[in-house]
């Protein structure tokens, strides 16, 4: 396993495969890897064979958090990343440094139109403009064939897809399942800052998913009536712990655009405040 912090570095490497006939995967992430990056190496390395070189990508991008978010308490810790990351079997961490990221007068910038500004992006206002820069720069960086990310950050795998045919970037993407605890909370970096009564609140969030897939097995079409029962259920407090429910949506997986009624598949995505701590998850229901 090789660890690269130089961008000229991690050109070479990728040169030198390329050389080889190598096709490259990248995995990318902001670190405090789980069983969720863990699925996402896999996936990766599933599509792009066992001889590919599979580069995780580790960095907190300052760009894609907002004024008063959690860009300086995000969890680091790069040995341990290191570790996880070998063993779910990358070849390459790629942790490059903040100022050479963006150098000293970074003034260009990638803004993904439309898809950018819903769910997420009506309360977190350029986060995607971060994310679809950042993740150009990665490519442009690691130069990979294929790129892997999760579905549970379903309005980024949808803006990424977006941003590679629009900038004819050539690089094939794949979105991984969402991976989830034994009780049902989507693993995420951010778990850890729940106390124990905040994550036993939290799992009102999966709870309230599945129901909905379970009112439209049973017929149910209305995204009004489906999505407030979601909110029913996640506004009954647990062990006095509130959920604040930051927006809870039927959408097309496709645009992302609200659906009212729900024909072939749609997509149930929510963003949640527990305490301090904002979670996302999505479930796909499917009216067919
Ligand atoms: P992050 O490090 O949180 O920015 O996530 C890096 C990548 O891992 C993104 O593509 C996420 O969608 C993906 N990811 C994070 N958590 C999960 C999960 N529970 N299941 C699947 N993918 C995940």
């Amino acid at each position: 396993m090789k660890l690269i912090t130089d961008v000229a570095e991690m050109r070479s490497f990728s040169a030198l495969s390329k050389g080889k006939g190598l096709r490259l995967i990248l995995v990318p992430t902001m670190g405090a890897l789980h069983a969720g990056h863990a699925a996402l190496v896999r996936e990766g390395r599933e599509a792009g064979g066992k001889d590919a070189p599979l580069v995780v990508s580790i960095f907190v991008n300052p760009a894609q958090f907002g004024p008063g978010e959690d860009y300086l308490s995000y969890p680091r810790d790069l040995d341990k990343d290191v570790e996880a990351a070998v063993n779910a079997g990358a070849d390459v961490v790629f942790a490059p440094l903040v100022d050479q990221m963006y150098p000293e007068g970074f003034k260009t910038h990638v803004t993904v139109e439309g898809l950018s500004e819903r769910l997420c992006g009506a309360s977190r206002p350029g986060h995607f403009k971060g994310v679809a820069t950042v993740v150009s720069k990665l490519f442009n960086m690691v130069n990979p064939d294929i790129a892997v990310f999760g579905k549970k950050d379903y309005q980024q795998f949808v803006i990424i897809k977006r941003m590679c045919l629009d900038l004819n970037l050539g690089v094939e993407i794949i979105g991984a399942d969402i991976v989830r605890s034994a009780d049902g909370l989507a693993l995420s970096s951010r778990n850890a800052q729940l106390n124990p009564l905040e994550r036993e609140a939290a799992l009102r969030i999966p709870r309230s998913l599945s129901c909905a897939v379970a009112l439209v097995k049973k017929g149910e079409r209305s995204a009004k009536a489906i999505i407030d029962m979601v909110r029913d259920i996640m506004a009954t407090p647990v062990g006095g712990v509130a959920l604040t429910i930051e927006y809870a949506s039927l959408v097309s997986p496709e645009t992302l655009e609200d659906v009212e009624t729900i024909h072939g598949p749609g997509l149930l995505a929510v963003a949640v405040r527990v305490g301090k701590t904002r979670l996302i998850d999505n479930v796909f229901l499917n009216a067919c």
